[in-house]
């Protein structure tokens, strides 16, 4: 056999994903580009802030001894002092450089992470819906993955994540603004979740907390994002500029960890050796240099919010429902049948590309990704209105 049992499996399972991309080849072959809306792709579709391509410039054409080879593991020590006052600023609390791992974006700082804390069979708790690349990153590191449900609008059932704690949980991880929902958590969920991990850890192992927030900058009717690191000393933030800056293929993102964790020197040092065992050896030089220049800056969020505005108009007058998101760039809808995978489909026959909410553990829904110009949606309403009329006349 050529590949491993768990990773041929692990292909089959997300064979679907495969399915559909196939299918939105087809469709766009047969009826051309423009006349196919697909909402399937977290790919954020807005060129990145002026101020990016001015100061790469700048960057690209410095020639110094250095600025291209290895640097210390966590990264930079000046990038990584840059990024520490933002977050001291941003989440109200004293952190140092010391504290800050530079890594492969978000993705790549929660495989150090979790590779860091997992011992065999340990538990990571996850909010469903979630992410679904958390299941993979846990498996990579021996662990496994316990979904709990959250409540009916998507905020934090703080009574099952307590039921789900054992001595086997090393973790429970959240995602705010959340992929699929776009539901920030709120200063009293986070506070409460908080309660309910420091009486855990009082009694016990130690349970982290790992808060994924790529999405952190993308809010609407300025909302902020509670910091877990202001509640709970047992605390890690992981993030990336990935959609902050428009930049995902960049792969530069950050690992912040609360400086009040207990053990928080053998942590960083674990964080240090995974970034380097795991392949990473470091974040992208250039990157680095570039978002410590770039501090504040972020995409115009007014674009999204357009966008967000004119697909909550347009199917709610369609006759959809869904959660009105409090950031990020999706759309989590009802859907309309109980089998969401068939609904799906149903809206491919309108050259609809949407993800059934069953890949997210949200059965009964769809996410819809608005990182697509507004010409696609004022085209695409039309048609989920013919789709949704369509199937109550069947
Ligand atoms: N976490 C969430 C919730 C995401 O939606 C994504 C990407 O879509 C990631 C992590 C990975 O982000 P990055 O590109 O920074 O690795």
């Amino acid at each position: 056999m050529s590949i491993s049992s768990k990773i041929r499996d692990s292909i089959e399972k997300a064979s679907w994903i495969r399915k559909m991309f196939e299918e939105g080849a087809r469709l766009r072959q047969e009826y051309g580009e423009e006349n196919v809306f697909d909402f399937s792709l977290g790919n954020p579709d807005p060129v990145p802030p002026p101020e990016f391509y001015t100061i790469m410039t700048e960057l690209v054409s410095e020639r110094r001894e250095g600025l291209h080879g290895y640097m210390p593991n966590a990264g930079f020590p000046d990038v990584r002092d840059a990024i520490a006052a933002m977050v001291a600023e941003t989440h109200g609390i004293d952190i140092a450089g010391k504290n800050i791992v530079m890594t492969c974006g978000a993705a790549g700082g929660l495989n150090v992470v979790l590779k860091t804390i997992l011992n065999p069979d340990d538990q990571v708790i996850v909010p469903k819906p979630y992410f679904a690349e958390y299941g993979f990153y846990v498996d990579n590191h021996g662990g496994r993955i316990v979904l709990v449900d959250t409540n009916d609008d998507f905020s934090l059932n703080i009574q099952n994540i307590k039921d789900a704690i054992s001595e086997a949980t090393a973790a429970v991880l959240i995602n705010s603004p959340n992929n699929p929902t776009g539901r920030i958590y709120s200063e009293d969920e986070i506070a409460s979740l908080a309660d309910v991990l420091k009486s855990s850890t009082d009694k016990g192992r130690t349970v982290y907390l790992v808060s994924d927030e790529p999405y952190r900058e993308i809010v609407y009717e300025d909302r902020a994002v509670p910091s877990i690191l202001k509640y709970y000393e047992q605390s890690i933030v992981v993030t990336s500029y990935s959609k902050s800056l428009s930049i995902p293929g960049e792969r530069i993102g950050y690992i912040a960890i609360n400086p009040a964790c207990r053990e928080v020197d053998s942590l960083m040092s674990g964080f240090i050796l995974c970034n380097r065992i795991l392949g990473f050896v470091n974040a992208p030089a250039l990157m680095q240099r570039l978002v410590s220049r770039l501090i504040g800056v972020a995409v115009d969020v007014s674009t999204y919010r357009r966008r967000r505005d004119l697909l909550m108009d347009g199917l709610s007058d369609a006759g959809y429902e869904f959660a009105v998101p409090q950031g990020a760039f999706y759309l989590f809808c009802r859907s309309p049948i109980e089998d969401d995978v068939e609904f799906v489909r149903h809206l491919q026959g309108y050259n609809i590309l949407a993800v059934p909410g069953s890949g997210f553990g949200g059965p009964g829904y769809f996410r819809l990704a608005y990182g697509v110009p507004e010409s696609v949606i004022k085209k695409a309403i039309p048609r989920f209105k013919e789709a949704l009329d369509n199937l109550k006349r069947e």
